[in-house]
């Protein structure tokens, strides 16, 4: 599986603003965009030329498809199905991006960024309904269970997990039993609830040229 080995901070700061890339690290002052909020180049901060409309879809498109972690064709390749299903497209699109594997690690808080969760998920750290699966683009379904396998339970990674997990909120699709770190997806998110920080419709936009 191909991944994004562009320097992550940069992706930042040539959205302009968080993509949260790196975990913790995206919440304390070393973060690229508290010290240099101004897009990469040797130059320095620049005065900003208005962008065209095109150049405003890509950058919607640019930052959901950083966010994800995902290279173009992957992304792409998303859409498509998308736009297969019945529906509104931008809607199915956001939908299959948060129901995957890596996404759901993600954001159910045991994986601080969703690039360390596709290593945990391709390292076969999980079961779903007590199958390993370490392909981090499965798209889950309603009635899934996600586990940590009995075997890596006591991995360094998860040390100290079951406290962080008290604090964290997970999405209202997914049930977490936060003691025994076992999650069931309950049914597909509800995308009128979700706040993506990027404009679904100038991405279908993008797509449709
Ligand atoms: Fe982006 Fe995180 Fe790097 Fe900050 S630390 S620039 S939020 S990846």
């Amino acid at each position: 599986m191909g991944r994004d080995l562009n320097p992550q901070c940069k992706q930042c700061r040539r959205a302009g603003e968080k993509l949260f890339l790196k975990g913790e690290r995206c919440n304390t002052p070393k973060c690229a965009m508290v010290k240099r909020n101004y897009p990469p180049g040797i130059h320095g901060p620049k005065g900003k030329s208005r962008p065209t409309e095109y150049g405003l879809q890509l950058n919607e498109k640019q930052k959901a498809k950083r966010q994800y972690g995902l290279l173009e064709k992957q992304f792409r390749l998303t859409f498509t199905k998308a736009k297969k299903e019945a529906g509104n497209t931008g809607e199915n699109f956001l939908k299959l991006l948060e129901m995957r594997f890596d996404n759901v690690i993600y954001r159910l808080g045991i994986a601080s960024s969703r690039k360390e969760a596709r290593q945990l998920i391709s390292h076969g750290h999980f079961t779903i309904n007590d199958k390993k699966v370490n392909i981090p683009s499965y798209q889950v379904r309603a009635g899934e269970v996600i586990k940590i396998k009995s075997n890596k339970k006591d991995a360094k990674i998860f040390k100290d997990l079951k406290e962080k997990l008290q604090k964290k909120e997970v999405p209202g699709w997914v049930n977490l039993d936060k003691n025994e770190i076992a999650a069931k997806i309950l049914h597909a998110p509800d995308v009128s609830v979700l706040k993506p920080n990027f404009n679904l419709q100038m991405i279908v936009e993008y797509y449709s040229r």
